[in-house]
């Protein structure tokens, strides 16, 4: 059914650009649509196709030369793109490994900055990276399925694999950023950071009894504690130097807005509300607003 409204909303856009009319969009539409974008647990295919209709179809490829300092996890946190992305655009094996002076290039959004090679179709593309094949054309402002090899394509929200999952433990090859947290809850990792069945997963899941104390991972300040769509009952908790903690699906919140909170406080209690298969803790770390791995900032 999404599948199905999503080509009927894509036939509706490759109509429009085809008699030439851009969809007009108004302050409040982008509004809402990056407030829309920057707090949802999922980056789902339609959000995607709404970005993309905001950007008025064409995705840009951005170039970065590494500096001293750089780590592959910083870049990509702070370009909000997955590391994945940056990884499979750049044909990096190793995500510990980059160079000062390496020039790096992706699509600004998660997803593959693609080199076609001969005899690719657009049609065996959009099946293998499970992107639909309206928002490949959308991306790049095709005019023609042929595609010429040689030329770089971008596949937005293509499926990739995880590059943290080569080791044998998903928090080995993770860039650590000391910062001071304990773990939230104690317990079995049971999603990553990253491409989850076609869609962004901003956080980690971390399974947990109904009930079981959820602790604030450093001392804050709570900035916003209640109910939250698919997050559910959550606690937003805002830390010195930029950044800010998210603690979702609770059962219950034992804090209010406005609390200081010390490091190990216990802020919630481990639920399955909003959107949620079973008890966990949904756990996001930003830095200045931008969603990083959170394995990178625990121990
Ligand atoms: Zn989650």
């Amino acid at each position: 059914m999404r599948k199905f409204i999503l080509s009927i909303m894509a036939s509706v856009l490759l109509v429009l650009l085809v008699t030439g009319t851009a969809a007009a969009f108004s302050v409040e539409d982008v509004k809402a649509m990056t407030t829309e974008l920057a707090e949802s647990e999922y980056y789902s295919p339609e959000l995607c196709m709404r970005y993309l209709e905001y950007k008025q179809q064409r995705v840009e490829v951005i170039s970065y030369t590494v500096v001293k300092g750089d780590t592959l996890i910083g870049i990509s946190g702070e370009f909000g793109v997955s590391l994945a992305t940056i990884c499979e655009s750049n044909d990096i094996e190793n995500p510990n490994y980059i160079k000062i002076g390496q020039q790096l290039q992706f699509p600004e959004v998660s997803g593959l900055l693609y080199t076609v090679l001969q005899g690719d179709e657009l049609v065996a593309l959009s099946e293998k990276y499970q992107v639909d094949y309206e928002v490949i054309w959308l991306a790049n402002s095709l005019d023609s399925e042929a595609l010429t090899p040689g030329t770089k394509l971008v596949i937005p929200g293509a499926e990739l694999p995880n590059p943290m999952l080569r080791g044998t433990s998903v928090s080995r090859g993770i860039a650590k950023v000391n910062s001071g947290f304990i773990w939230p809850l104690q317990g079995r990792l049971s999603s990553t950071y990253g491409m989850r069945k076609g869609s962004f997963h901003w956080g980690i899941d971390i399974t947990g009894r109904r009930g079981t104390p959820i602790r604030a991972v450093a001392a804050g300040q709570v900035i916003s504690a209640g109910w939250s769509g698919t997050y559910g009952y959550r606690v937003q908790v805002q830390h010195k130097s930029g950044i800010s903690t998210l603690y979702a699906h609770a059962s219950k919140l034992n804090v209010a807005k406005g609390d200081q909170v010390s490091q190990g406080d216990i802020i919630a209690y481990v639920g399955s509300t909003g959107k949620s298969s079973g008890p966990h803790l949904h756990f996001e770390v930003r830095v200045n607003g931008r969603h990083v791995n959170p394995l990178s900032r625990l121990p």
